[in-house]
């Protein structure tokens, strides 16, 4: 098999990737660009090579110069974090040809799964719920999308097949406005996408976002590992996730979970991957699946005790999983708030150099990061600098330790969003939890942080 995996990534997915094959006594390579050599993981990997200037067209997402990497150093595998070319079909199957190990699923397993079209079909075959649409994608006539529209109800959504990152939707409210939304969506998806395939789908007004992690091995093994409730989003991007979700029946989620597992065995799904719902009324409808590890899996880690990324490398190893579902135990409540150099209240991004750098600690307290003090975060890239996170044997715990530790880690020199999550621990709607995935655009709107704000 493989000893040495090239990380093609940056950031603290790359520190975590490389952690976990250390532990796992795995030699590592890391590929970074021009502006990321004083990252952590590159200082700590056996080897480090730059592949290109800053910006990620010519660095992160240069296939050829990673495989090419992979190559000069030796390493047997490649594992892609999230974002970059964690969700290429095409690189997955370029690594296959190199005969490497991609430490995800198949290339085929992506392409069905990361088209939400085809992934819809292949999720409705498992027995898997999904948001009531059109059956697969809309046809060219005008009467025949109407006729389509009409049966499955407004409000709609229109969506690209190859959409992502929360782009390519529009809502449809009124039949009215339905042939310009669908022509408008095709024209913008064929552009962002390279596809314009577009769908339907009934247009949910007040759901929660609820995913399932799954994890399924290479000898038809395949596991569910509870749940994150990521609701607290603005523009689609999440703020705060956490496990178990408050309020949702225990029964209802281990009859979804299970059918995330068995259909990870239907379609031949090997890896990490999570399973995106929209929850609403009591119910579960499936909207999408992601292919690799996600920002917010250590959730998970925290209430299951589960490596998932060191369970990741030893299922591209070919080795099953060293454990059942039977042995998945659920325990206590995990919380994570993302860490983003960003002005708290604009959200703009706010690069630069954090002079000083101090992490909490304590019961129950862990953080994801690449930061120190003395880091300069490079402009060209997300502003995720790293991720908190709380254990307690209840919610209440859990946020109490939250608050403890955004009381105490100190950030300088550059602006976070740490004042919006001190802020979000107090607020009555997550106290109390179970809100939709609107309610910090509500909060926002409402200007309910203005002390904060002040403060
Ligand atoms: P992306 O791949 O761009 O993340 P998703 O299909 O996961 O796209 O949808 C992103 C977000 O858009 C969801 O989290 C939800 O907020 C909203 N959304 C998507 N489909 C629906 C729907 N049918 N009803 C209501 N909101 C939806």
């Amino acid at each position: 098999m493989f000893d040495t995996v090239l990380i093609a990534n940056r950031g603290e997915i790359a520190l975590r990737v490389l952690r976990a094959c250390k532990a796992l006594g795995l030699k590592t390579v890391a590929v970074h660009s021009e502006a990321d050599s004083n990252l952590r993981h590159v200082s700590l990997a056996d080897k480090a090579i730059c592949v290109g200037p800053a910006p990620s067209p010519g660095s992160y997402l240069q296939k050829g110069e990673i495989l090419l990497a992979a190559r000069l150093t030796g390493a047997g595998a490649i594992h892609p974090g999230y974002g970059f070319l964690s969700e290429s079909g095409d690189f997955a199957e370029a690594v296959e040809n190199a005969g490497l190990t991609f430490v995800g699923p198949s290339s085929s397993a992506i392409r069905l799964m990361g088209d939400k079209v085809s992934a819809k079909r292949a999720m409705t075959a498992s027995g898997v719920p999904c948001v009531p649409g059109s059956d697969g994608a809309l046809p060219e006539s005008g009467a025949a999308i109407d006729e389509i529209a009409a049966r499955v109800g407004y409000p709609l959504i229109v969506k690209a097949s190859g959409g992502g990152g929360g782009r390519g939707m529009r809502i449809v409210r009124h039949p009215s406005e339905l042939r310009q939304s669908v022509a408008m969506t095709r024209e913008e998806a064929g552009r962002a996408f390279g596809n314009p395939t577009v769908y339907l789908e009934r247009f949910l007004e007040k759901p929660r976002h609820v995913e399932i992690q799954v994890l399924a091995d290479k000898h038809g093994n395949a596991v569910w590992l509870g749940e994150r409730d990521c609701s607290m989003q603005r523009r689609n991007q999440k703020i705060i996730e956490e496990s178990p979700a408050p309020g949702v029946d225990r029964v209802e989620i281990a009859r979804i979970g299970a059918l995330c597992a068995k259909a990870c065995i239907d379609v031949g799904y090997t890896g990490a991957g999570t399973f995106e719902f929209l929850y609403e009324d009591g119910k579960f409808f499936f909207i999408e699946m992601n292919t690799r590890v996600q920002v917010e899996h250590p959730v998970t880690e925290l209430v299951t005790g589960v490596d998932i990324v060191g369970e990741q490398l030893r299922i591209a190893l070919g080795e099953p999983l060293s454990f059942q579902q039977s042995d998945v135990r659920f325990e206590g409540h995990a919380i994570e708030c993302r860490l983003n150099a960003e002005n708290p209240w604009s959200f703009i991004p706010s690069p630069g150099t954090v002079t000083n750098w101090v992490a909490p600690g304590g019961p129950g307290v862990r953080v994801e990061s690449h930061m120190y003090s003395g880091y300069t975060i490079p402009p060209n890239y997300d502003s995720l600098i790293g991720k908190l996170l709380t254990h307690g044997s209840t919610r209440e715990q859990a946020v109490a330790r939250m608050r403890v530790a955004l009381d105490e880690i100190t950030v300088a020199g550059v602006d976070t969003t740490i004042p919006l999550h001190r802020e979000l621990m107090q607020e009555p709607g997550f106290r109390e939890g179970g809100f939709d995935i609107h309610h910090l655009e509500r909060l926002i709107e409402g200007d309910v942080f203005s002390e904060g704000k002040q403060g």
